[in-house]
């Protein structure tokens, strides 16, 4: 599944792309994904001049002089470049003024593409309900420590509520936590106030190394998935049960909480 260092790579892929462009042509080859398209959607883009491509959490905003398209990748999107031959999955395609067809793919359709009003009207709900970027500036030591502080639940649920910080999945969850030596286990409010800082620390570093990754591997790349950084990256603990700690060579361990599979070291996390 795409995670927030994967739609880094996939925006920084299309920018180049897109970022001055006018949309020459739209292709809607279906009706939605795991929702409808916008109402409209072919005649807000068509003709549409491209300013900008960003992130917010895991979703990508296209901002043009109409209006900002979101995409959010779900389970299995991705982008191909020089997609004039439409292939099975091909939901949306964009035609630019340069001539370069772009194509989101997605088989298994859990993802979405939603419209923002130029005006910034129609509030956009999941935005709503996001905590700050955990590459920006307000995630903070002090942000973080207020947000665990009273909380009984175990750290590693708090930092996949995304109310709490926007984003963030279980991969980086679980290697932040080993770099900061942070059982996933323990409860948010038991977590050392000295521990906030290297864990602030420690998850913009798994973040920052990922999409660094990721970057790396996009170019002369013809299919924007970003998923090529999971490939090129070495987990720590993620997906290694049972073989030995980065560290002290103990086994990392498998739990499962709330029905994810976290992997920790029992001696350097506690
Ligand atoms: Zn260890």
């Amino acid at each position: 599944m795409p995670e927030l260092p994967e739609v880094e790579t996939v925006v920084q892929g299309l920018t180049p792309h897109l970022v001055g462009q006018q949309v020459a042509e739209v292709d809607l080859r279906r009706d939605g994904l795991r929702r409808p398209f916008p109402a409209d959607l072919r005649q807000r883009l068509t003709g549409a001049h491209i300013l900008s491509l960003s992130r917010r959490a895991k979703y990508g905003l296209i901002t043009s002089d109409r209006g900002t398209l979101v995409f959010h990748l779900g389970m299995s999107g991705r982008w191909r470049i020089d997609a004039q031959i439409a292939e099975k999955h091909d939901h949306l395609r964009l035609l630019t003024g340069a001539g370069t067809w772009l194509a989101l793919n997605d088989a298994r359709r859990f993802g979405s593409v939603d419209w923002l009003e130029a005006d910034g009207g129609g509030d956009f709900a999941p935005f709503a309900a996001l905590g700050p970027e955990p590459l920006g500036s307000d995630f903070t030591a002090d942000y973080l420590a207020a947000a665990l502080r009273m909380r009984g639940t175990p750290i590693k649920n708090l930092l996949l509520d995304q109310s709490i910080v926007a984003g963030l999945g279980n991969i980086y969850v679980c290697e932040a936590l080993h770099i900061a030596h942070i059982s996933p286990l323990t409860r948010g409010r038991d977590v050392p106030r000295k521990n906030i800082v290297p864990l602030v620390a420690a998850i913009r570093q798994v973040l920052a190394d990922a999409i660094a990754a990721g970057g790396s591997t996009i170019r002369d790349h013809r299919q924007i998935s970003g998923e090529l950084g999971y490939f090129s990256h070495s987990w720590r603990v993620y997906g290694r049960a049972n073989q030995p700690c980065p560290s002290c060579a103990a086994p990392i361990l498998r739990h499962v909480q709330s029905g994810r599979s976290s992997f920790y070291c029992a001696k350097c996390q506690r």
